[in-house]
């Protein structure tokens, strides 16, 4: 069964599911592929939110621990795992669910399926019921952090350091927005929204930090400009087109000022 689409992204992580909404939010048809039953990608599958989810049980069995110091003395604790494991499951469904739901109401057509690009515009689909579907047209490369394109490169493909040259593109930091009446009680009473904002936190920046100690010696140029001003205000969520756009030409100034860094670096 062969389609037509403007816009197909591969793979629904947070680089492909982010650019499929503002794709859609742009008015352009668009349809996103990924194996799993949601999008959400490694991030809210395998990656940061049951990373979290566990870290957060980790860090209330360490507080219990330490609270004999201050005169409360807990029992040693007793561990189901697969309740554990159960609650940690309950996390990642309630989150991707929610993407999926987010996809659904901006009209992006979500296909389940393994993906194979059969030419410049053109992909298959294999889809979770085995039929073939072909698409035409489009596609975005989601983004990937540098820490472990270096970490891949030198520590399992063995890749000589003075060989490798790294340009690290990124959004940028931008001050947090005044949340609604909505998001505050969302903050201060949902779990999901707690765990959600911590992997926030534990951001691109901190894992930019750990690049410089880990790889500093790693011919790198990052592209991620600090804007402070309050009305730059945006997060994940951002849906003004004017803001938008003010925040692709902030983009577009960035990779200017490194433009001449970046030729000689290439080189
Ligand atoms: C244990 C762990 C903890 C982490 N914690 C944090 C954190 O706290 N904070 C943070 O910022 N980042 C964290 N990360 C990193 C974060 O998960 C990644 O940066 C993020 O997921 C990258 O998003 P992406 O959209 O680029 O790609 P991915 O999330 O990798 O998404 C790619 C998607 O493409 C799909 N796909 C691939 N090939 C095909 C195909 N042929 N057909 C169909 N679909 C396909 C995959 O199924 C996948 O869903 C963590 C990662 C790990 C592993």
């Amino acid at each position: 069964m062969a389609q037509t689409t403007q816009i197909a992204v591969l793979g629904a992580g947070p680089g492909g599911y982010a650019a499929a909404f503002y794709a859609a939010d742009l008015g352009m048809q668009v349809t996103l592929i990924d194996v799993e039953k949601n999008p959400g990608g490694v991030c809210l599958y395998r990656g940061c939110i049951p990373s979290k989810a566990l870290l957060h049980v980790a860090k209330v069995v360490d507080e219990a621990t330490h609270a004999s110091k201050w005169g409360v003395t807990y029992g040693a604790p007793s561990i189901d795992v697969d309740k554990l494991r159960a609650y940690k499951q309950g996390v990642v469904d309630k989150l991707t669910a929610g993407v999926g739901s987010v996809a659904k109401l901006r009209k992006v057509n979500f296909v389940q399926g393994r993906a194979t690009l059969t030419g410049p515009k053109s992909l298959t689909v294999k889809t979770a019921a085995g039929n073939e579907v072909e698409l035409v047209d489009g596609g975005y490369c989601a983004n990937n952090p540098t820490l472990y394109a270096i970490a891949d490169a030198t520590g399992s493909l063995h890749k000589p350091v003075e060989d490798l040259r790294v340009v690290s593109i990124g959004v940028g930091t931008y001050p947090e927005p005044k949340p609604g009446l909505m998001m505050l009680f969302a903050k201060k009473y949902l779990l999901s929204v707690q765990l959600l904002q911590k992997t926030l936190e534990i951001n691109t920046q901190s894992m930019d930090q750990l690049r410089t100690i880990l790889f500093g010696h790693v011919a790198t140029i990052r592209i991620s400009d600090t804007f402070e001003k309050p009305e730059m205000a945006t997060d994940l969520m951002e849906h003004d087109l004017k803001k938008l756009n003010l925040l692709h030409q902030r983009g577009g100034d960035s990779f200017a000022g490194r433009e001449a860094d970046l030729a000689a670096f290439l080189r």
